[in-house]
């Protein structure tokens, strides 16, 4: 590959060629599995990891004359995804049955939305280094999942589970406005967040909750017609979203550049090769023979429904942001971070409920967020609980201990899981706050140094954090380094 080089400069994502400048366009269809007990149209369980074929019923199986009935819950949990995308829900919608033929798909058909979706045109925004940019959502649609083909357990053969036949599953379609591999992590992102908040999908990746089709195309920059594009079809994690698209616009430049033209197609990620390769060409939608469900009469919602729903919607990541902005005096960045998931903004808030903020950011974000990073935990799951936090905070505000000190406290805490108040007794960590003591202690040092007093009174002024050093040696850490301080000016005055 001759010439082709990728800048990632501070505001677009574009790839130089000799001649040229390349700009990326992507679309995502995004599959988020419904936090449901069950199912879309059958109420056989959703658990994940259950045995094979434990949670299917005759319904799931598509036994000749059963019928699907609708389950009012996923309903709820569309329209309230609708409404944390400040999309427009539809009061009328269509089910629709999507023809094709796989072994996982028992019906021969899915049951999804097509014309007329439950949820229309929506907004998300995302906060990228350059500022925020708004991605337009064109839909949101329910449909069912399938089952899942085992392909590795048998050499010869081929297993069926349909435990996850009939999951419902929201289908988020973006607009083509992103255009790098960093948006869209800010936007899958983004979408995991507030429907996190929401309640409504888990967007556990591992687990394939949250999948994506991606779609790419190129287009010279300054052109105004999009390229044709490639969709590569269910990506599961957010990094290989990101190595995908590197490689298909590359693959697409490169066969533009030397003259060929591109097939709309569906591709597949090697995640082990790091390139996209052909699966088949691009599938339009009436090979599908699309066709309203005779079992399923159009869904009719009242705006009533609607209403109480959007009452009950509790605050959401955009709005937390700017009141934690506002109220806290957060940077937007800090904001964002402690915003970026539900239970970091609920331990916040926890720990300031009785503890001054601007320590408890720093701490969260830089002490606490180190040790989750490490032990590769969840806040939840912290070590150190919000209150033990917000105690310890308290001791440096109340001149107790000293924030170096508190350090190595909190690295106890982490280990042990007592309590600040405990360990600082347990340990005599307390901070020397006594003037006079700490006078004593000066003298002392000052003695002992007294060729370095000299030197540093006839001008050597450097080795004013000498004696710092010394005294805090001295006290074992302990001295209150602010009157350590002025103290110790007096003392070098003299
Ligand atoms: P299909 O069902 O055929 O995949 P959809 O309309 O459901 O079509 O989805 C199309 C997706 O592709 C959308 O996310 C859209 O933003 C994206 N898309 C459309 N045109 C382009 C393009 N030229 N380049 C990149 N993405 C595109
Ligand atoms: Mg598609």
């Amino acid at each position: 590959m001759v010439g082709i080089k990728m800048e990632k400069n501070k505001f677009d994502y574009i790839i130089k060629t000799e001649n040229n400048l390349w700009e990326v366009v992507i679309g995502l269809e995004v599959h988020a599995q419904v936090i449901s007990e069950s199912k879309l149209f059958s109420g056989s369980p959703t658990k994940f990891g259950a045995k094979p074929n434990t949670q299917v019923s005759l319904v799931d199986s598509a036994f000749p004359g059963m019928l699907p009935v609708i389950n009012e819950y996923c309903i709820k949990q569309a329209i309230k995804t609708g409404l944390g995308l400040s999309a427009k829900i539809n009061l009328l919608s269509i089910f629709d049955r999507k023809n094709y033929f796989y072994a996982d798909l028992p019906a021969g058909y899915q049951i999804s939305q097509y014309k007329n979706p439950i949820v229309g045109e929506g907004i998300v925004t995302l906060d990228m280094p350059y500022g925020t940019k708004k991605i337009g959502i064109e839909r949101l649609h329910l449909e069912q999942d399938a089952g899942k083909s085992i392909h590795d357990l048998s050499p010869e053969n081929t297993f069926v589970d349909l435990n996850r036949s009939g999951v419902a599953l929201m289908e988020i379609v973006s607009k083509p406005d992103l255009r790098s591999p960093q948006e869209v992590n800010a936007y899958v992102k983004k979408l995991r967040t507030i429907m996190r908040y929401l309640g409504t999908c888990d967007g556990n990746m591992q687990e394939g909750s949250l999948r994506a089709d991606v779609n790419v195309s190129v287009r010279k920059i300054g052109d105004k017609n999009f390229g044709t594009r490639c969709e590569i079809k269910n990506v599961n994690s957010i990094k290989f979203m990101e190595l995908a698209i590197e490689s298909e616009a590359r693959r697409q430049v490169e066969l533009l550049e030397s003259g060929k033209t591109l097939e709309q197609e569906t591709r597949l990620f090697d995640t082990k090769k790091n390139e996209t390769r052909s699966m088949r060409s691009k599938e339009e939608a009436h090979d599908y023979r699309y066709f309203p469900d005779p079992d399923l009469l159009p869904l009719k919602i009242e705006q009533k429904f609607i209403d109480e729903i959007k009452k009950n919607l509790p605050e959401l990541p955009d709005e937390k942001k700017e009141r934690f902005i506002k109220k806290f005096k957060l940077t937007p960045y800090e904001a964002n971070v402690l915003v970026s998931e539900i239970d970091i903004s609920n331990y916040f808030e926890e720990v300031i409920k009785n503890a001054d903020i601007k320590l408890a950011k720093n701490w969260i974000m830089v002490e606490l967020f180190a040790v989750l990073n490490k032990k590769n935990i969840n806040i939840k799951n912290s070590p150190v609980s919000s209150k033990d936090l917000s105690s310890l905070i308290n001791t440096i505000s109340s001149g107790e201990i000293s924030g170096k000190i508190a350090k190595s406290v909190f690295e106890i805490m982490v280990e042990t899981g007592k309590d600040p108040g405990k360990i600082i007794k347990e340990k005599g960590l307390k901070q020397q706050s006594d003037p006079k003591e700490i006078e004593k202690l000066i003298i002392k040092v000052l003695q002992n140094n007294s060729e370095k007093v000299s030197e540093y009174k006839s001008g050597k002024e450097k080795l004013y954090g000498f004696f710092i050093g010394e005294i805090m040696k001295a006290s074992s850490g302990k001295a209150n380094p602010k009157l350590v301080n002025d103290i110790l000016k007096i003392k070098l005055k003299k």
